[in-house]
């Protein structure tokens, strides 16, 4: 059974996603601060963990990195801040994906269905094969097919689509991309990856300004569609 520790100090809404998550035949490990979270991470072993970020103890900032010090279980935050300049902390600090409250519970389940599906995609051996829709990427052999014609890329369209299928469902920040594809001394280009994402949408979507499979999150990065 997959457990998933929910870290979230409001009771109406810890019950609520507890109830959401049962119903789906998830087991539910509810922590009310910072700290028994933390506990509760350690000690019960988790899947997953969803995070709200106003805690009473601590930041939830600060459960992300004191997380992340040793241990790379997915991490879902709740935020009930809009400002995009927590989504992106927050995603910069080594959480997996954000839902800002209020959120439909599609969307959070979608969501955790991306985090458990990648998780078990880095844990496999590195000859993996990503698919979703027509689109598949074989990570070993550095091929990219679209309803099944090979499709060629430039290396830089290639490694930003390989950085984008290897964390599929996840957002990535503009920060996160241009460090993983051009360096770290590019992360402030944001340009570069506006151009580069242009021509793989040109290249992978049929109406790329209506992008199936690279979609925008707006002020914040990109992510590829998992499902
Ligand atoms: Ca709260």
């Amino acid at each position: 059974m997959i457990s998933i520790v929910l870290v979230e100090d409001d009771r109406q809404i810890r019950r609520f996603v507890k109830t959401v998550l049962e119903a789906e035949g998830y087991h539910v490990i509810e922590s009310e601060n910072g700290k028994s979270g933390l506990q509760d991470a350690a000690n019960r072993k988790p899947d997953l963990l969803i995070l709200d970020l106003g805690l009473p103890d601590m930041d939830g900032m600060e459960v992300i990195s004191r997380l992340r010090e040793w241990s790379q279980i997915p991490i879902i935050v709740l935020s009930a801040r809009s400002e995009e300049s927590g989504k992106i902390d927050a995603l910069d600090a080594g959480a997996d994906d954000y839902l800002t409250k209020p959120f439909g519970t599609g969307e959070l389940l979608a969501r955790i269905r991306a985090a458990l599906r990648r998780k078990s995609i880095v844990s496999m051996d590195t000859g993996s094969l990503f698919e979703v829709g027509g689109l598949c990427i074989d990570l070993e052999k550095r091929r990219v097919m679209l309803d099944a014609s090979e499709i060629h890329l430039t290396p830089i369209e290639y490694r930003l689509l390989s950085v984008l299928a290897r964390n599929a469902g996840k957002v990535l920040t503009h920060r996160h991309l241009l460090k993983e594809v051009w360096g770290p001394s590019h992360v402030e280009h944001a340009h570069y990856l506006r151009i580069y994402m242009g021509q793989l949408r040109h290249k992978l979507e049929k109406e790329p300004a209506n992008p199936r499979y690279l979609l925008t999150e707006t002020g914040v990065g990109y992510r590829l569609a998992a499902e």
